[in-house]
């Protein structure tokens, strides 16, 4: 055994592991398991009833074990005494088909049979709320303009140091931290990496801001538009793909300092898009961000429309600075594996067929968009974005037909529950009909 928990625990002081798994909504589930235990759990994993998360598994399913992957290793920093493990779910002395941390590694595969190693980082909005989530927690942030307000910013300065504090001691080179555009809202960057590495810290970065929130008494929340007049929290995401030391998405002589591939792989996100929708943009709620009316700033930062750009924030896709694009299409609430496994799929389609991503557009899309006779327009809800979802033979085949119907399904189920509830709204406009 490489590495040994067991001992990592006795020189380390480490009480409990937490041993955890994302399910397909996003959801962490976790085992907290004493270390006496932890070599026979390491052997053989965790156990779980599968059917109990979302998975889209049988309750007559055998038992699911939850295998730790011994290098995602991060000692709590706010209670060092218990280790976080991420780990693979098994079944039947299989992977599971649908878990959203085997998907991503089935996709980092293809890439590395390619030559390629995918780079991200993310951009993790949130707000800090009361501790039921009715309302932003600082009642003097009420600025029209609120983005980067030092005042509002200092007076969070004990959660958001908390938070950082835990990046830099973790080794994730954190380096910035801000108030973003909504009252409320905020930012922290730590540096990007390997998909599955950033993936890891995405879900343990949404593990870790909620919980450190919570012991001062706020709560962080992810969802996309939790206020209809504010901005709503995105997970812009910025992409490159590397050979060895080599960004060959880096080129001087091409346009904008981006190589043919990287061309080839933004053609790949712009085919895909739609139907990526339903895996950056998961929930009903979502679509209360992308395709929404300004906001009391002044812009939502949102996209609507499946176009890119050059150093523009007004498009799906902006590319910055050479070498790399942002994608602005996700939001807090997508599943950090499935971010990245459908990002990487839809581009690596791309480069395999050599997708030409059409014209760049260097307008104000906000403002100007209506110019754009044929620029293809985001779905407007859930549903849309599943039906583009399920018909997608490309991610079928780069992420698996049982993760897409297990998926598709569940989501479905979540769309028929939201669809069946009777809306004020409802009966206000139709009342006398
Ligand atoms: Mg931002």
């Amino acid at each position: 055994m490489a590495t040994d928990l067991a001992k990592i625990a006795k020189d380390r002081g480490i009480k409990y592991f937490l041993i955890s798994y994302t399910d397909l909504f996003g959801s962490q589930r976790a085992k907290l398991v004493p270390a006496s235990a932890i070599a026979g759990m390491q052997k053989n994993g965790a156990g779980f009833a599968g059917f109990a998360t979302w998975l889209d598994l049988s309750p007559a399913d055998p038992d699911m074990f939850a295998m730790p992957d011994p290098e995602s290793l991060v000692q709590l920093p706010w209670k060092p005494e218990v280790g976080w493990l991420a780990s693979d779910i098994w079944m039947d002395g299989k992977p599971v088909a649908q878990g959203p941390r085997i998907i991503l590694k089935r996709v980092t595969a293809e890439a590395a049979k390619l030559g390629y190693v995918m780079k991200s980082g993310v951009e993790c909005e949130f707000f800090l709320t009361n501790p039921d989530g009715t309302a932003i927690a600082d009642a003097a942030d009420t600025a029209t303009k609120p983005c980067y307000d030092q005042s509002a910013l200092m007076r969070r300065y004990e959660v958001i140091t908390e938070i950082c504090d835990a990046m830099l001691s973790l080794g994730w080179e954190p380096y910035q931290n801000d108030h973003e555009d909504a009252n409320g809202q905020f930012e922290m960057n730590w540096t990007f990496d390997a998909a599955t590495l950033t993936a890891d810290r995405h879900v343990f970065f949404k593990f870790m801001a909620k919980s450190i929130a919570e012991k001062h008494g706020l709560r962080a929340t992810f969802m996309p538009k939790p206020f209809l007049g504010l901005t709503g929290s995105g997970c812009h995401s910025h992409v490159s793909m590397w050979q060895g030391k080599k960004n060959a998405f880096e080129d001087a002589k091409g346009e904008l300092g981006v190589s043919k591939l990287g061309y080839h792989f933004i053609g790949g996100i712009i085919e895909h898009a739609e139907a990526l929708c339903a895996l950056l943009n998961p929930t009903v709620n979502s679509y209360k961000r992308i395709n929404a009316p300004r906001t009391t700033s002044g812009a939502t930062w949102a996209p609507n429309t499946i176009t890119y750009t050059g150093n523009n924030r007004t498009h799906m896709i902006r590319i910055p600075e050479p070498g790399r694009f942002e994608l602005r299409l996700a939001d807090g609430a997508t599943n950090p594996y499935l971010l990245q496994a459908g990002i990487l799929a839809a581009g690596l389609d791309g480069i395999t067929k050599k997708t030409e991503p059409g014209p760049r557009l260097d307008i104000n899309m906000y403002t100007d968009g209506h110019t754009v006779k044929d620029a293809k327009r985001l779905p407007l809800n859930l549903l849309d974005a599943l039906r583009a979802f399920e018909n997608s033979s490309t991610l079928k085949m780069a992420l698996g037909e049982s993760f897409i119907s297990a998926y598709a399904k569940l989501k479905h189920a979540e769309w028929d529950d939201y669809a069946s509830h009777l809306t004020q709204w409802e009966r206000q406009a139709t009342l006398d009909c």
